[in-house]
């Protein structure tokens, strides 16, 4: 029998919740080791250099003004702007369309329609949080266009544009609108007055807050290019955890911070014995949806000194363009351009090449802008999340399914304990928050609490 002592805790996952985690463990003198399956640190914070500074493949914005992401970001003088979640998708007047027969009658009509909707669902998901905001869009969508005779010979526009305003929810929340359920309005919560802003950061951003972060860990206790297989807790005392390279340690209890993407393909032979049946409906219940940037380099900018953004809509058919697409300038180069990509586009953009998506994406801008000479980007870069072994998409929402489990979030973080009651696997990750999934402050907030968890065992 061991003395479980003497072991380390191992926390399995270098990103934010590991990170904060090994902070709270550090602190408190609890000997660690964090385990990294990819060759950096980070897991979904994710910054690389880009001309004088970083541009990032995931989290750009902070969430809220009393969590210590905000503090970091703020005490570094990171933060740039305050910027409301829906700004971009309050005016269709300036959509650019590849068939383009858009009207301003009807970009107008569809503005005036949708002003109030997100409002309207935050009222509604108390009363039927159980709704995806497709059923709740399919039914005032429904009314929009019976409420006005000559709507329904503009349907095709009407369509198109509802494919950008849905796009704005697969984006923001990266989720499938027929799975989003509206409960997420009312679940959610960043803990500041207002839910609906976050923060914009300058040109280092994420990088700065991840040195951070990481500052107070030794590297000794990192090690990075260590993927754990699977973990076996049968003796219920301690914990061996099998690396992919064929060794095996014991711990005296683990932290699982792999990402809900990563437990729900391997969930079922990562944890010997298996998890109990109602954590497994959380990992199955709980939504994971894709989300990613492109970052476009021209030489010249076809978009002018003044703008800021593009929007189009492609034709339907389109698995890359046909919903509706958001181009951003990146504010500290305003040669790039961000291109955000949701929902089924993700998976289409993950078998093409670079090459082929440049020919694509121009295809499309030239038809869109009506201007045939507008040029290539020169460069593409881009991390497919999707794609991404040890992620396997972007981050989580509520579906009809998990709100119906009361709180999935929180059944999916309840620890699994020891003989004698001590927590001997602990799950944290932003998946694991019940009310501030989705982000670096929920995941921040999660590795925290496990580890103290196991501090106050301790003590
Ligand atoms: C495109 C995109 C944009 C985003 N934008 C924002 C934003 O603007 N603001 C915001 O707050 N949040 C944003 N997010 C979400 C935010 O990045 C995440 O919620 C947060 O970083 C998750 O941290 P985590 O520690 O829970 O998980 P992760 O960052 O996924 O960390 C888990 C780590 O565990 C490792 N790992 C997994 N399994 C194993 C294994 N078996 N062995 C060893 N290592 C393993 C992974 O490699 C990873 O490094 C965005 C995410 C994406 C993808």
């Amino acid at each position: 029998m061991s003395n479980n002592n003497r072991l380390s805790v191992c926390i399995i996952g270098g990103g934010v919740a590991g990170l904060s985690a090994a902070r709270v463990l550090q602190k408190a003198d609890v000997p660690f080791v964090v385990v990294e399956g990819s060759k950096r640190i980070g897991g979904r914070i994710f910054s690389f250099q880009h001309k004088g500074g970083f541009l990032q493949h995931g989290a750009t914005f902070v969430n809220g003004d009393r969590n210590e992401i905000y503090r970091i970001a703020k005490r570094e003088g990171l933060i740039k702007d305050v910027v409301g979640d829906f700004d971009l998708y309050r005016d269709f007047s300036d959509v650019r369309m590849e068939e383009d027969d858009l009207t301003m009658e009807d970009k107008a009509a569809f503005t005036a329609f949708t002003k109030d909707l997100e409002e309207k669902y935050e009222n509604l998901a108390e009363r039927n949080p159980h709704l995806t905001v497709r059923e709740a869009f399919d039914e005032d969508y429904k009314h929009f266009i019976e409420e006005c005779p000559s709507r329904s010979s503009r349907l095709h526009s009407f369509n198109s544009l509802s494919r950008l305003y849905l796009s704005y929810y697969e984006m923001e929340w990266a989720a499938n609108t027929n799975q989003m359920a509206l409960g997420n309005f009312t679940q959610w919560d960043d803990e500041s007055e207002t839910s609906d802003e976050s923060f914009s950061l300058n040109s280092i951003g994420y990088k700065r807050i991840l040195d951070e972060l990481a500052g107070s860990i030794p590297d000794a206790l990192i090690r990075l290019e260590t993927t754990v297989r699977n973990i076996n807790y049968e003796n219920q005392e301690s914990v061996f955890v099998n690396f992919a390279d064929g060794t095996s340690e014991e711990f005296s209890s683990v932290i699982v911070t792999s990402s809900l993407g990563f437990l729900k393909a391997h969930a079922a032979k990562f944890f010997v014995p298996p998890l109990h049946d109602e954590k497994m409906r959380a990992i199955e219940a709980i939504g994971f949806g894709d989300m990613q940037k492109l970052f476009l380099e021209y030489d010249k900018p076809f978009w002018s000194e003044d703008e800021d953004s593009i929007k189009t809509i492609g034709l339907s058919s389109s698995p890359l363009l046909g919903r509706g697409n958001l181009f951003e300038v990146v504010k500290w180069d305003r040669k790039t351009l961000t291109l955000w990509l949701s929902g089924s586009a993700v998976e289409y953009a993950g078998m093409k090449t670079d090459e082929e998506l440049k020919i694509e994406i121009t295809e499309h801008l030239r038809k869109s802008l009506n201007n045939d000479s507008l040029e290539f980007p020169t460069r593409v870069m881009r991390h497919g999340w999707r794609n991404d072994p040890l992620i396997l998409g972007s981050y989580s929402y509520l579906t009809p399914s998990s709100i119906q489990m009361g709180d999935a979030n929180a059944i999916l973080a309840n620890p699994i304990h020891s003989h004698d009651g001590r927590p001997l696997v602990c799950f944290a990750g932003e998946a694991t928050h019940s009310s501030f999934y989705q982000t670096t402050c929920g995941a921040f907030l999660s590795g925290e609490r496990e580890a103290k968890k196991l501090v106050d065992n301790i003590t």
